[in-house]
């Protein structure tokens, strides 16, 4: 830890050791499963390491043009996408990019079918098994009024030819008890159509990564699906590949005092890490303890003008001083992705740790990067 009080803040490092050991337990998972395991690009799009990933994983996919364009460019290997909707100029892109392509619904598919087939693509159609495994209502393509996957009331069995694969995604952040249940679903509700499929795919949201993950209930279920189905599986996680392999450092500007002490940082939740304000959560900070748990509790906040810019209440055993610097934790994932120059705040750096204990810059980003999204 001690070599991140080092970098020039705000600045995202990536561990690559961590990234490592994530991909070496996808990696082992894939090859006792005999499945495919894709990294998603929405999660984590840091490029200057796809070449790493590309080593363990089978691919990339994508939520559209861009990140399927990005992938192929810098990883290569097979590139998958799933757009709620696609349209025509995007399509003619794809159709060059990806080899395979998976719809959101039959009309989608039967508007580009023929685009696709000709180009020899291997087409699937998102399906949803109406099954909800988790409360988080934003996170959850099973939710009552969905526009994610077609239902089982919706789908077309007379529009199947030339359909090679099935997706479903409806796990965020979960373990494999909740992918058996949800295989369930799926097999009550679309289990006449699995066999004449070349490919099944079960999505994201496997936390696979995570410690507590039961892995090997997770190969059970793989090989049971593929020996009855005869079926190539795929996974596409997203936090899974870069769970707790990043971290976001950042230093204090100013402490100020309103009923509490309030730290304010050169990082900040609305810009630099949006899901603690959308999710919401409270990130883990590197020797920072619940409120009150050490001596020293202080609110951490961005230096943005929106209020309610906080990351949350930590203790310390020290007080704080201006120019301390801080190291948020499990910044890889959702960050760098969905970061914002909201307010002209300047984007962090990108870093990365490398597996020789060396820190390289990657980027820097300046006023260029405010001022060419606007016009
Ligand atoms: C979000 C998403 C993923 C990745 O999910 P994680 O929770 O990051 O693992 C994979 N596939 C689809 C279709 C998604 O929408």
């Amino acid at each position: 830890m001690e070599r991140l009080y080092s970098v020039e803040t705000p600045c995202y490092v990536v561990d690559e050791k961590r990234l490592i050991e994530n991909l070496e337990i996808l990696r082992e998972i894939a090859e006792r499963a005999g499945c495919k395991i894709l990294l998603a690009q929405k999660a984590f799009s840091m490029f200057a390491v796809y070449p790493l990933i590309g080593r363990y994983l089978d691919g990339t996919t994508a939520s559209g043009l861009f990140e399927a364009r990005l992938g192929f460019e810098e990883m290569g290997k097979e590139t998958h996408v799933f757009s709620a909707a696609y349209n025509e100029r995007e399509f003619h892109e794809i159709v060059k990019i990806c080899d395979h392509i998976s719809f959101n619904s039959f009309a989608q598919w039967q508007k580009y079918k023929e685009k696709a087939l000709a180009a020899g693509k291997s087409c699937g159609i998102r399906i949803n098994p109406q099954h909800s495994t988790q409360e988080h209502g934003i996170y959850d393509p099973c939710a009552e009024g969905s526009r994610l996957g077609v239902t089982r009331a919706n789908f077309k069995e007379e529009l199947l030819e030339g359909m090679e694969g099935l997706h479903f995604h409806t796990l965020c952040e979960q373990n494999s008890d909740a992918l058996i249940e949800t295989l369930v679903a799926v097999e009550e509700r679309f289990g006449d159509f699995l066999p004449q499929m070349k490919w099944v795919n079960f999505g994201g949201g496997h936390h696979i990564t995570r410690e507590d993950y039961d892995r090997e209930a997770l190969i059970d279920c793989i090989q049971q699906f593929k020996e009855k189905y005869d079926v190539q599986v795929y996974l596409e996680p997203g936090e899974a590949v870069a769970l707790n392999a990043g971290y976001l450092v950042a230093s204090v500007l100013d402490i100020v005092h309103n009923g509490i002490d309030i730290a304010l940082l050169d990082a900040s939740a609305a810009c630099h890490m949006p899901d603690v304000i959308e999710m919401p959560y409270r990130p883990p900070l590197y020797q920072g303890g619940e409120p009150k748990e050490k001596p020293y509790t202080y609110r951490l906040a961005g230096a943005t003008c929106l209020a309610g810019d906080v990351i949350g209440d930590y203790s310390f055993e020290q007080p704080l001083s201006i120019g301390d610097k801080l190291i948020f934790e499990d910044m890889a994932i959702y960050s760098m992705v969905k970061n914002n120059t909201f307010n002209g705040m300047c984007l962090p750096s990108i870093a990365l740790l490398q597996e020789n204990g060396e820190m390289k810059t990657i980027r820097q980003f300046g006023y260029g990067d405010f001022k060419e999204r606007l016009s």
